[in-house]
């Protein structure tokens, strides 16, 4: 996947009203409350830079972040 693809992904799902995870969330978030907050509070912190300062990476690697919480929570 080329970085513009994944700069085009995370500006659609930013505007999106649905998270990651499925659940309902507020456009112009990056994820859902629930998905937001059991992020480390350093990647919770990297979706507030803008898209020029490394959004975009931060994004991915939060939605990385969660996509293995959620495998590690249904292995459990
Ligand atoms: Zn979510």
């Amino acid at each position: 996947m080329s970085d513009h693809s994944l700069e085009t992904e995370a500006w659609d799902q930013l505007f999106s009203t649905q998270c990651e995870c499925g659940s309902t969330k507020v456009k112009k978030q990056s994820f859902c409350r629930r998905c937001y907050f059991s992020l480390p509070r350093e990647l919770q912190q990297a979706l507030y830079r803008s898209f020029s300062e490394g959004y975009v990476e931060a994004w991915s690697e939060a939605r990385d972040y969660l996509k293995e919480e959620r495998t590690a929570r249904s292995h459990r």
